[in-house]
């Protein structure tokens, strides 16, 4: 008998808690590919919030949240082939069908065949222990301590696949990076400053320029409303990546240079936005959805942290009891870098 603990979603919304429960149980044997595993830490994402808020529609309830976990594999199912006990891991997403085009070209975070996704139908890492299939991991160093190990994909991760696989910033180019206090920007900014690019970040709160300029931005914007663009001087950026969504995602467009690329990785606001068609096709702008990073993407930059460490920023630890508190205070919004989860 093992004790498990995990937070449980029982309803969307947030009239009602995230409530928490401890059992006695033993631990589930892993069948086919799946792996056990004991989790360290897990981190608190806008994307949790959303699942809350019932905007994903394929949501399953009753549901353990979190799709941002690390830990070590206590089990390994009879049909896995990547992973042992002892291994380190962390998650991505979802799993992939691995047969499908889009696997076979490596896309596997446009594999539209994925049954397991974190936090939405499966049971995610707001836990002691987590259960899914090999698919939803990928291998991390043990130097990487757990709550990094935890954020890394959805934070450095999207920031990596957006920055670099999708838009191919390069060093010397100039990167502008919205809702850069948060997990994804604040990543963002370390990541395209690691690349050797000019950032510039743009914030809603002046009380967070300190903490922005510690990240190294070479030029930072206070602009609650979405005319940052006309601020940005002469030089347009050559890549943006808005994770704020529907209230930056104009003046982003509008910050780019002709023949720029716009990477939307968030949305944080349930809002549409209206868009001048007109201005895309003049301009040559490529508009890019990215969501998350595939294995390929976290092996590469691992392969570069390996030689240009980046230290992300985690603004809160909290103890797994406390998971509602957690959501509540990322919904409030302001916070400085991700909240992370500790079982
Ligand atoms: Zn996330
Ligand atoms: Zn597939």
């Amino acid at each position: 008998m093992t004790r498990r603990t995990a937070a449980h979603l029982d309803a969307t919304g947030w009239a009602g808690a995230l409530t928490v429960r401890a059992d006695e149980h033993d631990l589930p044997a892993p069948v086919r590919d799946q792996l056990l595993v004991a989790v360290e830490a897990c981190g608190v994402c806008h994307r949790d919030l959303i699942d809350r808020e019932g905007r994903i529609r394929f949501l399953r309830l009753p549901i353990v949240p979190g799709h941002e976990a690390s830990g070590r594999v206590l089990q390994v199912g009879p049909d896995t082939q990547g992973f042992s006990p002892g291994d380190r891991v962390a998650t991505l997403h979802r799993d992939h069908c691995g047969v499908c085009d889009a696997c076979l070209a490596g896309e596997t975070t446009v594999c539209d065949r994925a049954a397991s996704v974190l936090g939405l139908t499966i049971d995610g890492g707001y836990a002691s222990h987590l259960l899914a299939p090999e698919r939803v991991f990928y291998r991390v160093p043990d130097q990487l301590d757990a709550p990094t190990a935890a954020v890394l994909h959805c934070t450095l991760g999207t920031a990596w696949r957006g920055l670099v696989t999708q838009a191919g910033l390069r060093s010397g180019q100039h990167a502008l990076i919205t809702g850069a206090n948060g997990g994804v920007g604040h990543a963002a900014v370390l990541l395209a400053k690691s690349l050797g690019a000019t950032v510039t970040a743009v914030i809603r709160d002046d009380a967070h320029q300190d903490f922005v300029a510690s990240l190294g931005a070479d030029q930072i914007l206070v602009d609650p409303g979405d005319t940052f663009h006309k601020r940005l001087g002469r030089r347009r950026a050559d890549v943006v990546l808005d994770t704020v969504g529907a209230t930056t995602f104009n003046a982003s467009l509008r910050s780019l240079r002709v023949g720029g690329r716009l990477v939307t990785v968030g949305n944080i606001v349930d809002a549409r936005v209206e868009l001048n068609l007109g201005y895309i096709i003049t301009f040559g702008i490529r508009v890019i959805g990215s969501s998350g990073a595939s294995g390929a993407d976290m092996e590469a930059l691992l392969s570069w942290l390996g030689s240009h460490p980046i230290g992300l920023r985690i603004a809160r630890t909290l103890e797994l009891s406390r998971a509602d508190e957690a959501q509540r205070l990322l919904r409030r919004g302001g916070l400085e870098g991700r909240v992370v989860l500790v079982p």
